[in-house]
């Protein structure tokens, strides 16, 4: 007996299949030398606290390739992971301290990263929890840290030999500078917004002569830091001025200055104060005039020793102070408003200052060149294509990058400082004596790495690189880097390059990328909005197959995606049609005694072909879908076969043939369409699946054979993840019995909807006539079909030939390859009708009513913004327009009464 419930709960069954799943070994790939393994490598999860959609869309991705992979038979291997997401961890700690009034140079460096270890631990647990409840099926046994000893040594490593190689240096350099956080921050981590700040004119006297240059800046307190004025040599304001200096007011210090094609003319004076130490651009004219670099801030953006009477004071106290008394001085000659983008710490939103700062640098240049030569030849495919491109574009122009961050939380730099002879060594083990001098006053550098730079070993670390293991021997380079593609740059990019250095191999030959999350009306999710949706609570009220199928049904690669509520409960509907069809057809199996199917399945019938040649067509254009990376629209069309085709028709018409228990029996052939459609959906729905797989497992007491002699005969395994994905068989496709059951379902469809139009009762039979041509002798023979189907009786199908003129009570509906006439007569109550329109049309009349007065009132135009008034015109058209069809009706139906 089956004991399948009447409604799906999915939070009954969602852990049972996981953990037995689990408990199975399912996730751990088999290793197959003579096969070739599908790998992902999991983006590591930012260990800073819960997951939200992003994530889940990740997972569902992820795990909707490795699925299918395996029930394709491919050794696969998902390797989940996590990442220490240095200064975002960093920052969640000290907040914490910061609510217990401590902070974390009073705990100490020790101390604090025991403390940030114990919330990262925390958080690997809480992650690993919620990658299990999406049905995430990776091998857990494999799961990486970043921090790990493994990924740790490859970080060493990486650094180390890059170092030996002179591809690693350090440098003064302009970086991103967050004063509060006390760190570099990469561009990634730095959020651009516009403030309405102003434009200072701050006069500089001439030293040799009388008179003034004037600069415009937003920053007047880096005039402190002043080693030059710049001017185009094409400028001829200036022209006399260039080899002259000025004296930098206060300070009273003589700068050049200097011609640079670099000025923009139109802005400001079209002279420039140069500030190398605080100006990216500022910077780069420096470096070709050979000007000095005068630091004035410390650290924590006070002004230091180099501010003059200005040190100690805070960034904007300086500002003020330094604007008052220029002012004093009459060297303040105007300020102007002015609007501009200002970074900002992505962390703590403190505004960043660009600043000169010794830090480690990766040349990059020599490693991007390999990187964009393998997308080049296309070992590396980017999907979608089109950010090729953009990739081409970024690893072109590509900067030196800034890995050292002034954090305790993160892979220690692997450098000491000798303090006898002043030597600096790079070491993948801890020194303990100097390898020049054997002094043992060394110092480590305090400094911990960027942690993209341990991400972007990622592919190969988490396979044991450096060392020469069995997982990376089989498993490397992986097969697919699937992941948002605004990471792009930052990541996959340094992946490749760094695969490339350390491997001398890609580190995977697609990148898939995905697009972000949006809420239903294309808004971006965020707190402030209040459109967020958790993943858990909705995994609690749809249950988790119902979330991953709206994550990710209808979308393609690299585009956004919109979900919503009404997203969620459409797929969860899905999920109940799935759940009723098979219990209906579980249940017709007891009622059979059905315990096994026959291997060869006989399609004796018309609907049998039609839907079998349907599910193979469908199961082709998955595969090709799949194989092209096209999910959504894979998931869209089983969603499309399996709710339009096989429930609504199919299942219709079995129903039919199993009341009146005509032979053969559908049974077989709906049992054996249920479980090919239950392995399409499996990599997409994994856990209702897996409960109706049950079901039928013990409906059949373990002689269930699969599929149709084509899949071969293969008992089924005791999981569906453990099945194979269905294969398309071409001599399945039937076009003459497509051709038939679309005309019939066409002819059907159109009489319901004329059933429905005239509100006639579902028991109520009515009269129709078909005309065709071709089709006539297919359609006489499912006439009993249609008839049933529509409810019509009698059914007369003719000769289009044969064609009587067509009646006045007659309602004719042309249709692709026939002609449905029905008999309004006895339709229904003519006087209830009458009495229905009449007083639909008076309400109509009654609204158009108030519309039009309100259309007329001067007042509500003149008040109402343009588009409520349109609006309101076109409520008033629509109205206008249902009124004259309901006269129509009306008129039809008094002439179709006198006529009878
Ligand atoms: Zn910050
Ligand atoms: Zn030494």
């Amino acid at each position: 007996m089956s004991d399948i419930p009447k409604a799906y709960e999915p939070g009954k069954i969602e852990k049972k299949w996981y953990d037995f799943w689990l408990s199975q070994g399912y996730f751990i790939p088999g290793v197959d030398r003579d096969k070739k393994p599908f790998v992902i490598i999991m983006p590591p999860t930012n260990v800073t606290g819960e997951l939200h959609l992003g994530h889940a869309l990740t997972a569902t991705l992820e795990d909707i390739m490795v699925r299918w992979q395996r029930m394709q038979g491919a050794p696969t291997l998902w390797l989940p992971g996590t990442d220490h997401a240095g200064i975002a961890t960093q920052v969640v700690v000290e907040r914490q301290l910061a609510e217990q009034g401590q902070t974390k140079a009073e705990v100490g460096r020790e101390k604090f990263i025991k403390l940030t270890w114990e919330w990262a631990n925390k958080s690997r647990r809480n992650i690993r929890l919620q990658h299990q409840l999406l049905g995430a099926s990776c091998d857990w046994t494999r799961e990486k840290f970043t921090l790990d000893d493994g990924p740790n040594k490859a970080v060493r490593t990486a650094f180390v030999r890059l170092y030996d190689k002179g591809l690693i240096y350090r440098g003064e350099r302009m970086i991103n500078w967050c004063p509060r956080c006390r760190t570099a921050l990469s561009d990634l981590e730095v959020e651009h917004k516009d403030i309405v700040g102003h434009l200072y004119y701050i006069r500089y006297p001439l030293t040799q002569r009388k008179g003034f240059v004037t600069v415009a800046t937003t920053r007047p307190e880096t005039f402190l830091g002043d080693t030059a004025v710049a001017v185009n040599p094409a400028d001829k304001r200036y022209k006399n001025l260039i080899g002259k200096s000025v004296t930098l007011p206060i300070i009273d210090k003589e700068i050049p200055i200097i011609a640079d094609d670099a000025v923009d003319t139109s802005f400001g004076t079209g002279a420039l104060k140069i500030t190398p130490a605080h100006d990216p651009t500022d910077f780069e004219v420096a470096q070709r005039h050979n000007l000095r670099l005068v630091d004035i801030m410390n650290p924590d953006a006070t002004m230091n020793q180099n501010a003059g009477p200005y040190q100690g004071l805070e960034r904007f106290a300086c500002r003020d102070k330094v604007l008052a008394d220029l002012k004093d001085k009459g060297l303040l000659e105007k300020i102007e408003p002015y609007s501009h983008s200002v970074g900002h710490c992505g962390r703590c939103q403190t505004m960043i200052e660009p600043k000169v700062s010794l830090q480690w640098f990766v040349r990059t240049q020599p490693l991007a060149k390999a990187a964009i030569e393998v997308v080049k030849e296309g070992r590396v495919t980017i999907i979608p294509e089109r950010f090729t491109k953009i990739y081409f574009d970024w690893m072109e122009n590509i900067r030196d990058w800034c890995i050292s961050r002034q954090l305790w939380w993160g892979h220690r730099i692997p450098v000491w400082y000798c303090q006898d002879c002043g030597k600096v060594m790079a070491s993948v083990d801890e020194l303990k004596a100097c390898i020049h001098c054997g002094s043992r006053q060394l110092i480590q550098d305090p400094d911990v790495l960027d942690t993209w730079f341990s991400s972007a070993l990622w592919p190969h670390s988490t396979l044991g690189w450096p060392e020469d293991t069995d997982d990376l021997r089989y498993f490397y380079p992986g097969s697919v880097m699937e992941t948002g593609y605004d990471i792009l740059f930052f990541w996959v990019a340094r992946m490749i390059m760094m695969g490339l250095e350390d491997t001398g191999e890609i580190p995977f030959h697609t990148v898939y990328l995905h697009g972000l999350i949006r809420d239903e009306s294309g808004e971006k999710m965020s707190k402030l909005r209040g459109n967020v949706i958790n993943p858990s609570e909705a995994i609690g009220k749809y249950g988790v197959d119902a979330l991953r199928f709206a994550l990710t049904t209808g979308t393609s690669p690299g585009n956004d995606t919109s979900v919503g509520e009404s997203k969620l409960e459409s797929s969860r509907n899905f999920v109940n049609k799935l759940w009723n069809a098979s219990r209906f057809i579980l249940q017709s199996m007891d009622a059979e005694g059905l315990e096994a199917l026959p291997v060869q399945l006989q399609l004796e019938r018309i609907e049998d072909q039609w839907i079998n040649s349907q599910l193979n067509r469908l199961v082709k254009s998955v595969t090709g879908l799949m194989e092209n990376f096209q999910f959504g629209e894979a998931e869209q069309q089983i969603y499309d076969f399996v709710w339009s085709k096989f429930c609504d028709w199919y299942i219709e018409i079995a129903k039919i043939r199993l009341r009146s228990q005509s032979t053969p029996s559908p049974l077989s052939f709906l049992t054996s369409i249920l479980e090919k459609s239950l392995r399409l959906l499996h990599p997409f729905m994994p856990f209702v699946t897996e409960e109706l797989w049950q079901s039928l497992l013990r409906a059949q007491r373990g002689n269930f054979v699969l599929g149709s002699a084509h899949d071969g005969t293969i008992m089924m395994p005791a999981s569906i993840m453990m099945a194979p994905y269905p294969i398309a068989d071409d001599k399945a496709f039937a076009p003459e019995a497509e051709r038939v059951m679309d005309s019939v379902i066409e002819i059907v469809r159109s009489i319901r909807n004329v059933r429905a139009q005239y509100k006639v009762k579902s028991s109520k039979w009515i009269e129709a006539r078909v005309y065709t041509g071709e089709l006539l002798s297919s359609l006489i023979a499912e006439a009993g079909m249609i008839e049933t189907l529509a409810k019509v009786r009698p059914l007369t199908i003719l000769d289009r030939q044969r064609r009587e003129s067509a009646k006045d009570k007659e309602l004719v509906l042309v249709l692709k390859e026939a002609e449905v006439a029905v008999s309004l007569a006895g339709m229904m109550d003519r006087l209830a009708e009458e009495q229905r329109l009449a007083r639909e049309s008076g309400e109509i009349k009654e609204k158009i009513a108030q519309l039009d007065a309100r259309l007329r009132d001067n007042a509500f135009l003149s008040k109402a913004p343009a588009q409520i008034v349109e609006k309101e015109r076109q409520k008033l058209a629509m109205l206008e327009d249902k009124l004259n069809r309901l006269h129509q009706e009306l008129s039809q139906l008094s002439s179709s009464s006198s006529d009878s």
